[in-house]
């Protein structure tokens, strides 16, 4: 746990986080979508860290750099939750990063790879993963304007993991953990809901539902979120 500790972020240090754009359904939809890209759409999740960050007394930086398409599709996650196929394919992934890693001037604090969908043909995605080790984390995207927002805070979610963070709802009801996973957890009355925890993601408007955070201006970053990353010492 220690020899871990040590190996956590340095936050004291820029971060420096490479995104690869990946036509992941191969649709021109897609396509169009990632050639308009632009590395200061990804701008506000670095001012959004930075601002959560100083409520722990933490001054960080955060650069992103915008990689060319990767033409290669990233190694298929496994469905089952088996164990053996997990590793196998956090294998694989972490080859295909190695792989596919493109020089730019300072070394890669994280490296993410961004699959691009397009919502007409796709309603549903896959859950992004991100490997602490090795830095490496797969992001599934939809390719589309009205996305925009909704993708900062995947993304924001998905570094953070890679730093070490855990995931705030149940996987099963697909609810915000009390009080983790909650923004307020001790508003009065607890509901509804108006913001949302970063790791949750979800804004609960009862103990049974609750929805997707719209844009990172209704996301926080709370304390045990900040703990799990090194923000604050335990
Ligand atoms: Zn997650």
């Amino acid at each position: 746990m220690n020899a871990w500790k040590d190996s956590n972020q340095n936050w004291k240090n820029p971060i420096f986080v490479m995104l690869y754009p990946i036509n992941a359904d191969g649709s021109i939809t897609t396509a169009q979508y990632i050639e308009q890209l632009d590395v200061q759409d990804f701008q506000p999740i670095s001012e959004f860290l930075q601002q959560q960050a100083q409520q722990y007394h933490q001054s960080i930086t955060i650069y992103f750099k915008l990689g060319s398409e990767i033409k290669q599709l990233t190694p298929q996650a496994p469905n089952s939750s088996s164990v053996l196929g997990i590793m196998l394919w956090s294998l694989k992934f972490r080859y295909y990063a190695w792989r596919y890693q493109q020089n730019f001037n300072a070394p890669a604090s994280l490296s993410l790879y961004l699959n691009f969908y397009d919502m007409k043909t796709h309603s549903v995605l896959q859950h992004s993963t991100a490997l602490e080790k090795g830095r490496v984390g797969l992001v599934n995207l939809f390719a589309s304007a009205q996305q925009h927002d909704q993708n900062q805070i995947v993304i924001a979610h998905e570094m953070l993991h890679a730093f070490g963070a855990t995931d705030k709802y149940d996987f099963i009801s697909n609810q915000p953990i009390y009080p983790e996973g909650y923004a307020d957890p001790d508003q009065q009355p607890l509901y509804p809901q108006h913001r949302a925890e970063l790791m949750s993601g979800k804004i609960a408007w009862n103990a049974e539902q609750s929805k997707m955070a719209d844009h990172l201006n209704q996301i926080v970053v709370r304390n045990q979120t900040a703990q799990e990353i090194g923000w604050i010492k335990p």
